[in-house]
């Protein structure tokens, strides 16, 4: 990996490419990066559009990388994707996610629940559920305290084999999202097989609220979808006072976005934990 020297910098900062000798390169940072624990976590808020209260967080993956500081997911999932490196990445997430819970729940700290993002590869393997059911026991949570987030082009994959897992794992006690809804070819036919408690608005449609009455739309029809199917709804990348009152009225249940707070290390989210309590 030194033979890259200065190129890194382009390397990370060009667009995602088809280029073979980029994707090798990050590929071999990434095993490096396994196995050096340079992953960390952050912690996006998510609140109760109803009552206010803050109902949960999304765990957001980040790599401290040694010599390019942190870098956002965007610059590593789509390869990690590619190389099956998803698989082992995936499970430290898990992990920390589950050592972070554990903690909180020791130090007194109020925990609503945390969202994990899982990738399909890792939702189509076989011994998935047992692994993960294992992993929770042994930090002895409560598997409701846990939220899976799954996004609709993984149903595509293997609809089946995917509708089955979702059951499995809704059987075993776990919530369940939607992620980036209605940025896929949404099957509506579909989605009412799955075993959901939540659909997450992307936040591409967010993001129009009183510009393009077409995203307005979508939002509004979406929302009631999750009332007939009687799933909650999220929306995503809430950033102003504006866009949420739009989703207050029209009674969508609960948002996250910049408006109410980042994505932030864990140790920042203990401390608004203490400092609400104090
Ligand atoms: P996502 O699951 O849709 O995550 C939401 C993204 O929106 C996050 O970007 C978050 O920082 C960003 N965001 C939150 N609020 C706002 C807002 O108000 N405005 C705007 N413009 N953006 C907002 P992030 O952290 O860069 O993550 C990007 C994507 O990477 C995620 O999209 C998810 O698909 C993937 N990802 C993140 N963490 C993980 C992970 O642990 N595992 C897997 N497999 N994928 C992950
Ligand atoms: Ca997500
Ligand atoms: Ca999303
Ligand atoms: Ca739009």
């Amino acid at each position: 990996a030194k033979s890259l020297g200065k190129n890194r910098y382009e390397l990370y900062s060009e667009e995602l490419t088809t280029d073979a000798r980029y994707h090798l390169e990050v590929e071999q940072d990434l095993r490096q990066a396994l196995k050096s624990n340079q992953f960390v976590l952050h912690y996006q808020p998510q609140f109760n559009l109803e009552d206010e209260q803050l109902c949960g967080y999304e765990a957001l993956v980040r790599w401290q990388h040694p010599e390019l500081g942190l870098l956002g997911p965007d610059k590593f999932i789509p390869v990690a994707e590619e190389t099956q490196l998803i698989v082992p990445l995936g499970w430290q997430i898990i992990d920390s996610v589950c050592r972070r819970v554990e903690r909180w729940l020791r130090d007194g700290i109020d925990v609503p629940m945390v969202a994990i993002n899982i990738s399909p590869q890792q939702l189509l393997q076989a011994d998935f559920i047992q692994r993960l059911n294992g992993l929770v026991d042994q930090y002895g949570l409560p598997r409701h305290l846990l939220e899976l987030e799954i996004t609709e082009s993984m149903i595509l994959k293997d609809p089946d084999f995917v509708i089955q897992q979702l059951q499995r794992l809704r059987l075993s006690g776990y919530h369940l999202a939607l992620d980036d809804f209605g940025t896929g070819y949404s099957s509506l036919d579909r989605i009412k097989y799955l075993p959901l408690h939540r659909i997450k608005i992307d936040k591409s449609f967010t993001r129009d609220i009183g510009r393009n009455p077409k995203d307005e739309a979508v939002i509004i029809s979406a929302i009631a979808l999750g009332r007939s199917l009687g799933v909650e709804v999220l929306a995503e990348g809430v950033e102003t006072e504006a866009q949420c009152d739009f989703l207050r009225r029209h009674e969508c249940n609960s948002a996250q976005g910049y408006l109410f707070g980042k994505p932030v290390p864990p140790e920042v989210v203990s401390q608004c934990a203490f400092k609400k309590l104090g």
